[in-house]
């Protein structure tokens, strides 16, 4: 959409609902299926809203360049990668600097639940694709991410998800959309695991009272708590399926 029609753009209405229909703290609509590669070691495959985002693990395996490898633990690696045809706008293929940081943002959201220790000097290679994106990505690849690294039978302490809460004309919203992204006052990606109660990634960008950042945090966390559900929901799916084929 051109800037500025998108200026134009209201956000909420005048009944307080968003431009998809939503309610300020309600979140989209998300499917998640576990296990869609067959030659990943685990995967999944997550819709949020339009974003459509699909990750494979592979590992723990040996690690490449070798002299990577850690003596006491795994050696994380994690690649968020957005297709060229993912945005409005054809996105370059070559890795901008701001897939470069999510890569890192989304592995350290990551690494507190996963039980490194297990496999010193090996490698869990983890690959996000960004099929569509809509706002959010980090958040839904952090989700989905987490249950391909569950699927590929890596010992977890808890699933981690992720949401963001943020301020669109004056009000607190929850899981925004682009145009609220980049048109709103603030947005604040939270990752959380939510049986140890334990934050491990919280930004933010724009601005916020410290009562309204209290608000966001909150709402964001209540989002997790949300998709929480969904997560466990789509772990067992895969093994209902399985289970089903077995018995026929
Ligand atoms: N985006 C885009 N082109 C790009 C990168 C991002 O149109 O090259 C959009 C995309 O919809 C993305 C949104 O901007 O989801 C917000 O990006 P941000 O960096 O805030 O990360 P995200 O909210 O996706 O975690």
């Amino acid at each position: 959409m051109p800037a500025k029609a998108q200026e134009k753009q209201k956000l909420i209405d005048k009944e307080g609902k968003r431009i998809d229909g939503r309610n300020p703290d309600e979140l989209r609509p998300i499917k998640i299926e576990v296990g869609v590669l067959s030659n990943a070691d685990g995967s999944a495959y997550i819709e949020q809203g339009k974003c459509k985002i699909l990750a494979g693990v592979y590992g723990p395996r040996e690690t490449h360049p070798k002299h990577l490898a850690l003596p006491d633990r795994a050696l994380l690696q994690c690649r968020y990668h957005m297709a060229p045809f993912s945005v409005e706008e054809r996105k370059s293929p070559a890795p901008s600097r701001r897939e470069i940081e999510l890569s890192k943002v989304i592995r350290e959201a990551l690494e507190p639940a996963v039980f490194l220790e297990y496999y010193p000097r090996t490698s869990i290679d983890l690959f996000i694709e960004v099929l569509q994106a809509d706002g959010g990505t980090r958040g839904a690849a952090i989700t989905m991410a987490s249950l391909a690294l569950a699927d590929a039978g890596i010992p977890m302490k808890d699933l981690v998800v992720a949401c963001a809460a943020g301020k669109v004309e004056g009000k607190l919203v929850l899981d925004l959309s682009d145009a609220e992204d980049k048109l709103g006052e603030a947005d604040l990606p939270v990752a959380y695991m939510p049986t140890i109660d334990a934050v491990t990634l919280l930004q933010m960008d724009g601005n916020l009272t410290l009562e309204e950042f209290e608000q966001t945090v909150n709402m964001a966390l209540n989002g997790c708590k949300q998709i929480y559900k969904i997560q466990k929901e789509a772990l067992k799916a895969k093994y209902v399926a399985l289970k089903e084929v077995a018995e026929e």
